[in-house]
């Protein structure tokens, strides 16, 4: 039988470098709720990145664009630059 469970495991293409500024985050969670494999809030509710390839690239870049305060920087790995913001 073929299953079809989510994978806990990171499978993804990574595409970017994440960085989350962290004097910019305010923990408002979007990206978390984009993204949950790849980034979660820390103690001080400050957005961590997990895993840079938890979800699939098109979802780290929603997330990135959610966040209200710009604070999360992608950088292509492919191109070595940023693509946001
Ligand atoms: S969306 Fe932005 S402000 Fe909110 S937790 Fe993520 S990085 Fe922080």
């Amino acid at each position: 039988m073929v299953n079809n469970q989510s994978s806990t495991q990171s499978n993804q293409t990574k595409k970017y470098r994440i960085k989350v500024d962290r004097n910019l985050c305010i923990g408002a969670a979007s990206c978390v709720a984009l993204a949950m494999k790849t980034f979660a809030l820390d103690s001080e509710n400050k957005a961590v990145v997990l895993d840079e390839a938890g979800d699939p690239p098109e979802s780290i870049k929603l997330a990135a664009e959610s966040c209200p305060t710009k604070a999360i920087i992608l950088e292509n790995i492919g191109t070595g630059e940023q693509e946001y913001p």
